[in-house]
């Protein structure tokens, strides 16, 4: 008796459609592939039917075999007997973290208590830091800073230094070894771009030409992340702001460092308390399904929001303003 067979599209791959295309989530290879529309419709309206039954739907026997030699090719899926064995995998973005992340700033006036402030992130599960300098700091006073995160919930450490001639390459890297929560050492207003990864910790130190303003809310395919973490957060909440403090240079507490609002500071304030005010989380939930042009897009999932730099100030849902693609006409301008 002649098998039915069907085309099973691995549970990691999932495919996103756009306006004018659609794509593929690799999850699991961190990679995307641009599929047609008609191809993202196959993989979902009819995921449960037949490849025959799917080429008597669309008279194109040849074009169908294609799109799955296609998926073959890319390991997304395979021929299957039966899809039974196979449930989809569970979406829902879960996490135990009040705060998953926190950004701090720093200049040369700031009067910041490290040690008070790691603790009040500590309390609210904070997994991941990034601190901002805006002037010079010496490396010995650095590893003072970061030596006390030592019995933190910090799982990792990104730091943004001002260029010095005086971080040489190989005092960076010794402190990258010393410091294994520290994962990426970037180094702006450099003179030349280079980047340098640790094979014993696989940290990274970078140094980039750009400034600290131009690091905020641009919009380019270098930084998008395409895992399922980012995938499950991206479909329910903002997947910039959700979960998200800032610690600004005079220690004012915000949601993100570019926007205005402010909510007590960290010097006088209970963190806990402030980042469970409805206040504070009121733009966690605007997720890229509910942004104009956004919501439009193929790479929606995989591309982080900006609600504090927009197109229109007066429209919260308005499209980011360091964005130049077109999803209309799938161009980056
Ligand atoms: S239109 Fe929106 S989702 Fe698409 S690339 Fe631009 S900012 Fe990202």
């Amino acid at each position: 008796m002649k098998k039915i067979r069907f085309f099973y599209l691995y549970a990691c791959c999932i495919p996103v459609k756009g306006t004018e295309r659609s794509l593929i989530m690799d999850t699991q290879r961190n990679n995307f592939y641009f599929i047609p529309n008609v191809l993202f419709e196959i993989l979902t309206k009819h995921r449960t039917k037949s490849i025959s039954k799917i080429k008597k739907i669309y008279h194109e026997e040849q074009a169908i075999d294609d799109f799955f030699d296609f998926l073959i090719e890319k390991e997304c899926g395979l021929f299957m007997n039966t899809l039974g064995s196979f449930p989809q995998m569970d979406l829902d973005y879960q996490c135990p973290s009040l705060i998953t992340n926190a950004i701090i700033e720093t200049d040369r006036n700031s009067q910041h208590n490290y040690a008070s402030m790691f603790t009040q992130l500590s309390n609210v599960n904070c997994l991941a830091i990034e601190m901002r300098f805006y002037d010079f700091i010496a490396l010995q006073d650095l590893k003072k800073i970061v030596d006390q995160t030592y019995d933190s919930t910090f799982r990792s450490i990104n730091i943004f230094l001002p260029y010095s001639a005086t971080y040489e390459q190989d005092a960076m890297k010794k402190f990258l070894l010393q410091n294994v929560r520290v994962q990426h050492v970037i180094i702006y207003d450099a003179p030349q771009f280079s980047f340098m990864m640790e094979e014993q910790n696989s940290s990274c130190l970078e140094y980039v030409a750009h400034t600290m303003d131009e690091k905020c809310g641009y919009v380019s395919p270098k930084y998008f992340r395409v895992n399922r973490e980012m995938f499950c957060e991206s479909i329910k909440w903002n997947n910039c702001l959700n979960r998200k403090v800032s610690i600004c240079k005079d220690g004012s507490i915000r949601n993100c460092p570019a926007m205005a609002q402010q909510f007590g500071n960290i010097a006088t304030c209970d963190l806990k308390h402030v980042v469970t005010q409805k206040a504070f989380t009121k733009l966690w939930n605007i997720n890229k399904n509910k942004i104009m042009v956004c919501r439009d897009c193929e790479f929606r999932y995989m591309c982080h929001d900006c609600r504090a730099f927009i197109t229109d100030s007066n429209n919260i849902y308005s499209k980011p303003l360091h964005c130049k693609y077109n999803p209309y006409e799938t161009i980056w301008s």
